[in-house]
């Protein structure tokens, strides 16, 4: 975890190529791959957490906190109206790949309603 690019990130030891908020509890930035016009990865800077498996209660305003993020981020670049998506992926069956807890803002176009499509577990 501690070697996960996102936690470099979050102790400020990398910088992600585009910074869309910083204080000193979150940090959101443009994913690098994007999958929709508007691609932004929150992640807390001082908890240092794999995935939701490790959420405990004590998380629940960190979390919140993320979400509310998210939420002032899609209304400053005009995606309320139209609509966006808030993800986790969450381990490997989740589509998680960095082993640090980030949540996904996605909008600026439709966006596929293919949620529950799976393939054949390995
Ligand atoms: P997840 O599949 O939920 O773990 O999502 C990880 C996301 O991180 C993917 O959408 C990647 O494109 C993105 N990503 C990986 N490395 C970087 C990076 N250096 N800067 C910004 N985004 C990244």
């Amino acid at each position: 975890m501690e070697d996960s690019i996102f936690y470099k990130f979050a102790k400020g030891e990398l910088k992600p190529d585009k910074i869309r908020f910083e204080d000193d509890k979150l940090l959101a930035f443009d994913d690098i791959n994007p999958n929709a016009p508007t691609h932004i990865l929150i992640i807390p800077k001082n908890r240092n957490l794999r995935s939701i498996v490790q959420m405990t209660s004590e998380d629940t305003k960190l979390l919140g906190s993320m979400i509310y993020r998210a939420k002032l981020l899609a209304d400053e670049l005009g995606l309320a109206e139209n609509g966006y998506r808030l993800t986790i992926n969450v381990g490997k069956w989740g589509g998680q790949v960095v082993p640090y807890l980030h949540l996904h803002l996605l909008g600026g176009a439709q966006l596929s309603g293919d949620l529950s499509q799976f393939t054949k577990a390995e």
